[in-house]
């Protein structure tokens, strides 16, 4: 194949306005790139509960100049608190304890805080003078593609067929993109053992300011709440322990009957959060899955977040993922823009290294998120009050220390920061 075809300001065209998909969208803007956006759904899409920002991806969120937007929504949660059945404390794990490696970071925001700040962000650069500006189109999606000698010819589901230099996969865990162009998503995807779904909810006087409080349900439920930029309002989280339901995937009444299953047996707050469901405008369902490929990219296509390395959130490291790799896809698009083939590989050789530590499960997955007897769940919270013992501290600060080893690369010299604005191309 060759590339000599492709200009020296490539027609990038990005699947998924997530966190991923907007902050390649970003980047490319900043470097002079006019950008195309597709987002399946009609709107930025609300939800999510706290994300982690530590080490890498909170050194790209700064080099990206997002930390000011990030300041104004970040939330003040100090740790994690283990609750029985009654709501009284059976287990306290500070975020200082293990460092700000543990469960809660220094730095936590909701998904869609951090998805409105990229948003934010997008919209000022372009808005710049001289700024390429962004293609943004919501309710739009890839119907077909076809990767060619100089780029990728994309029709989209709503019948236009555009050319593009480059073509970004950041449309998540189901994605398209990886379907179209590598193959069925089954190759690629392992199941964990369970589902997760995230909503706001009111939040109930009960539960501690400040603190994710977590409550675990016999036959293998997982409750917990954690707190909003808004106090009047709290990010409900339930996970459960069950095998794997294709039917699931796009039936919502099946799916808030599953979660109902898992708290049919009561306790702290579930009447509460019961209610709260049905009348959540954001509730958000999903399997836990990890995605495993040997490459995420072809000579035109590039897949970034959890489109090709999905971590679950069990592996608290899905944001940061998408962050760092949407600095590096960029960062090594603009070192060689007329040469996509040669970056997209780079790409995949400098990210693998952090991808592969970040996808790191914690020891037992969701079996041990989820014990399913009485005696279980208290031999549960017996290993998170030993974990937090002075004797255990300092081996799990170590254990926990995951991406701290990777060394982000430099593109200050082609990616300009937020203070520098577009560069002229
Ligand atoms: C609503 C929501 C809430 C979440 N809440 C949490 C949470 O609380 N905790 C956690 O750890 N992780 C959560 N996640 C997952 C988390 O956002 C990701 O692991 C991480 O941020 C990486 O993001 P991503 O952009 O790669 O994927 P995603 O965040 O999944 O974003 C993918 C985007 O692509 C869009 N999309 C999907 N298919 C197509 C298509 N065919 N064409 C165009 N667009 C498409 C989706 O609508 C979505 O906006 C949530 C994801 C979503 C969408």
């Amino acid at each position: 194949m060759t590339t000599r075809t492709t200009p020296a300001t490539p027609r990038v065209l990005i699947s998924g306005g997530g966190i991923a998909g907007n902050a390649v969208a970003l980047q490319l803007l900043r470097a002079g790139i006019r950008p195309t956006v597709i987002e399946r759904a009609a709107g930025p899409r609300p939800g999510g509960q706290a994300v982690d920002l530590r080490g890498p991806s909170r050194i790209v969120a700064e080099r990206m100049g997002l930390m000011p937007g990030i300041r104004r929504y970040q939330l003040d949660e100090r740790g994690m608190v283990y609750v029985d059945s009654t709501g009284r404390e059976a287990a306290r794990m500070p975020a200082e304890l293990f460092e700000g490696k543990g469960a809660v970071a220094e730095i936590e925001i909701t998904r869609g805080d951090l998805n409105q700040v990229l948003l934010d962000a997008l919209a000022e650069e372009a808005a710049r003078p001289g700024a390429p500006g962004v293609d943004y189109r919501y309710g739009e999606r890839i119907h077909a593609l076809r990767e060619h000698a100089h780029g990728v010819s994309v029709e989209f589901a709503s019948g236009a067929t555009e050319e593009f230099d480059v073509l970004v996969g950041a449309d998540g865990l189901h994605s398209t993109t990886r379907r179209l162009a590598f193959g069925p998503e089954e190759q690629f995807s392992t199941y964990l053992g369970g589902y997760t779904s995230y909503f706001t909810m009111p939040t109930p006087a009960e539960v501690r300011p400040h603190w994710m409080t977590v409550q675990l349900l016999p036959g293998g439920a997982f409750l917990a709440f954690r707190p909003d930029a808004d106090p009047a309002t709290t990010k409900a989280m339930i996970s459960v322990r069950r095998p794997a339901d294709p039917a699931l995937r796009r039936d919502t009444a099946a799916q808030k009957r599953l979660l109902r299953e898992g708290l049919a047996v009561g306790g702290w707050l579930v009447p509460e959060v019961d209610a709260a469901m049905d009348r959540a405008e954001d509730f958000y369902f999903d399997e836990l899955a990890r995605i495993t490929m040997p490459r995420w990219t072809t000579e035109r296509i590039a897949l970034v977040g959890d489109a090709g390395y999905c971590g679950s959130p069990l592996s608290g490291q899905g944001t940061a993922m998408a962050l760092v790799g949407a600095y590096v896809l960029v960062g090594e698009i603009v070192r060689t823009p007329d040469r996509p083939a040669a970056a997209l590989a780079r790409y995949g050789e400098i990210l693998r290294p952090f991808v592969e530590s970040a996808q790191q499960l914690p020891p037992g997955g969701v079996k041990a998120m989820t014990p399913r007897t009485r005696a279980g769940i208290r031999a549960s919270l017996a290993l998170v009050r030993l974990t937090t013992s002075t004797i255990m501290r300092p081996l799990m600060t170590r254990m926990l220390s995951g991406t701290d080893d990777y060394t982000l690369p430099d593109y200050s010299t082609d990616l300009p920061t937020a203070e520098q604005g577009t560069l002229p191309r």
